[in-house]
C-alpha cells in the first residue's frame, strides 16, 4: 500500500492530513511541501506577525511535534511532475514518491508586477514567511512607502504601516477599495478609515516603472508620469493558482485546478483543495463567470481539507460549506458570509458603532459584509447556508431579529 501522498505542506494540505488521521486513516501518509517551516497560518504575516505581536512559533497550525506523533512524514521537497499511470510523484531531488491516492493542496503564488524595475531590492511580495521576515526588516529603516494594490493584503499592511507612522501610499487601478471582494459601501467605509488613519490613496492609478538608485528601489512612477518616491514598495495585486504540476499531468485546469462536488479531480486517484482549485458550489448561483469558483480564504482551505478526508476515510459528502473570510484592518473587523459579486443589489444595516451590508442578486441574498457586527456575521452564515428568505426590507430594520430567523 502507497498510501495517501499531499503535495503542498500549507493551511489545506495540512488540515487533510490532521483531519485523515483524526478520521481513523491508519495507512501511510506523506505531506510534501517546499517551504522550510513547519505548517503556519498566513493570515498573521499581513498583521500581528509584521506588527511584532506574535513571532513565528505562534504561527504553528499544531504543535513542531504533531507530524511525528501522528506518522504524518513530512518531506520538505518541491514536486516537479505526476506519473498518473504509474501513481508516483517526482521530487526535483529526482526521487519519486508511490500513492494510492493524491492530494493536491499547491495553493496559489504572487502575481508579478509586470513593469522595468519590479525585481529592484526593496520590492517585496508578501505570501510567505520568508517573504514577510525580509518586509520585516526592510521595515525597520523604511520611510516611504508604496503599496501597489488595495486589496486585503495591501490594505493589511498599510494599515500596520500607518500604525507605526510611517509614510504610505497605495495605489490602486479600480475607483475603490477591495473592489473584486466587497460593496461600493464597504469600500467607502474602509477608505475612509485608511485615510483617517494617514494612509493616502490613489484611485485609476497604475503603474509604469519601479526606478532604481545603486541597484535599490528609489521612486514609483506612475502611467500618467507622476513619480512616487519610495524605499520600500509591497506588490499586491493577486495571486495566480500553482496549477502547472496538474496542467502537466493531463487534469483539466482554469484559472485553478477543476474538481467535481466531491473536490475529485478528472482522475480518481487525485483530488485538489485549497486555493488552487475551482469547484462547483451553490452558492455561486448567478455569477458572471458562472457556478465554479475558487476561494482564497482560511475557511475554504479548512473546510475543503475537512471534506477530503471525510470522503476518504468512507463518509463521502458534497463539499458545501458556506463561504465566510475575514480581514482586520487596523482596530476594524471586516467579516464577509457569502459569495457576492460587484453587480448584486446592496442594503446597508446599521446599528451600534458598525453595520452589515446585506447583497442581493436575483432576488436571494447572496452575501454579508459585517464591519464590527459578529454577530450579524454568525446570523448570516446560517441564514445563508439554509437558504432561508430575506427581504431587502427586514434586512434593512434593525429591529427584524436576525438570529432568530438564523435558528428558525
Ligand atoms: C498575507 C496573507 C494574509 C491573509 N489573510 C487572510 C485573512 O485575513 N483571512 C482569510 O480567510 N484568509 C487570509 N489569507 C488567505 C489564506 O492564508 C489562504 O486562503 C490559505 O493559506 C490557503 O491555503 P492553501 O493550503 O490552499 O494554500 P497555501 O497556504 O498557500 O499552501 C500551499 C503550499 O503549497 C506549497 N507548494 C506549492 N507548489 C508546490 C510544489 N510543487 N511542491 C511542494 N510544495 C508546493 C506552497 O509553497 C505552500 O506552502 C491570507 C493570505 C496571505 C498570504
Amino acid at each position: 500500500m502507497s498510501g495517501i501522498l499531499v503535495v503542498g505542506a500549507g493551511q489545506a494540505g495540512f488540515q487533510a492530513a490532521a483531519s485523515l488521521r483524526e478520521s481513523g486513516f491508519a495507512g501511510p501518509l506523506t505531506l510534501v511541501g517546499e517551504e522550510a517551516q513547519p505548517p503556519y497560518q498566513r493570515p498573521p504575516l499581513s498583521k500581528a506577525y509584521l506588527a511584532g505581536k506574535t513571532d513565528a512559533r505562534g504561527l504553528l497550525l499544531r504543535q513542531e511535534t504533531f507530524c511525528a506523533e501522528h506518522a504524518i512524514t513530512r518531506r520538505r521537497a518541491r514536486a516537479t511532475g505526476i506519473d498518473r499511470t504509474e501513481r508516483r510523484v517526482r521530487l526535483e531531488d529526482g526521487q519519486s514518491l508511490a500513492y494510492d491516492h493524491l492530494i493536491l493542496a499547491t495553493g496559489t503564488r504572487n502575481r508579478a508586477l509586470p513593469v522595468p524595475g519590479a525585481d529592484l531590492a526593496g520590492v517585496h511580495g508578501l505570501r510567505t514567511l520568508d517573504e514577510a521576515d525580509a518586509l520585516k526588516s526592510a521595515l525597520e529603516h523604511a520611510r516611504q512607502i508604496v503599496v501597489v494594490g488595495a486589496g486585503f493584503i495591501g490594505l493589511d499592511f498599510a494599515a500596520v504601516c500607518a500604525a507605526r507612522g510611517l509614510s504610505v501610499t497605495v495605489i490602486e487601478a479600480a475607483d475603490r477599495v477591495m473592489a473584486r471582494a466587497v460593496s461600493p459601501e464597504t469600500s467607502a467605509a474602509f477608505r475612509d478609515f485608511h485615510e483617517a488613519s494617514g494612509v493616502t490613496i490613489l484611485f485609476g492609478a497604475g503603474v509604469s516603472a519601479v526606478e532604481g538608485a545603486d541597484g535599490r528601489v528609489a521612486a514609483v512612477t506612475l502611467a500618467d508620469g507622476k513619480s512616487l518616491p519610495a524605499d520600500l514598495v509591497l506588490v499586491g495585486i493577486g495571486v495566480v493558482p500553482n496549477q502547472e504540476l496538474a496542467e502537466a499531468a493531463g487534469l483539466p485546469v482554469h484559472d485553478g485546478i477543476v474538481v467535481d462536488a466531491f473536490l475529485a479531480t478528472a482522475d480518481p486517484a487525485i483530488s485538489a483543495i485549497g486555493d488552487g482549485a475551482r469547484f462547483p458550489t451553490r452558492f455561486a448561483a448567478g455569477l458572471p463567470h458562472g457556478d465554479r469558483v475558487r476561494i482564497e480564504s482560511v475557511q475554504n482551505a479548512v473546510d475543503q481539507g475537512r471534506c477530503l478526508a471525510a470522503r476518504l476515510t468512507g463518509r463521502p459528502s458534497a463539499y458545501d460549506a458556506v463561504p465566510w473570510f475575514w480581514s482586520d484592518q487596523g482596530p476594524r473587523k471586516l467579516q464577509i458570509a457569502g459569495l457576492g459579486s460587484p453587480g448584486d443589489a446592496s442594503v446597508l444595516r446599521r446599528a451600534g458603532a458598525g453595520f452589515s451590508v446585506f447583497r442581493f442578486r436575483d432576488g436571494r441574498l447572496s452575501a454579508v459584509e459585517s464591519v464590527d457586527r459578529p454577530a450579524d456575521h454568525m446570523a448570516a452564515r446560517r441564514i445563508i447556508a439554509a437558504g432561508r428568505s430575506l427581504t431587502p426590507d427586514q434586512a434593512a430594520d434593525p429591529a427584524f431579529d436576525l438570529k432568530a430567523l438564523a435558528t428558525a
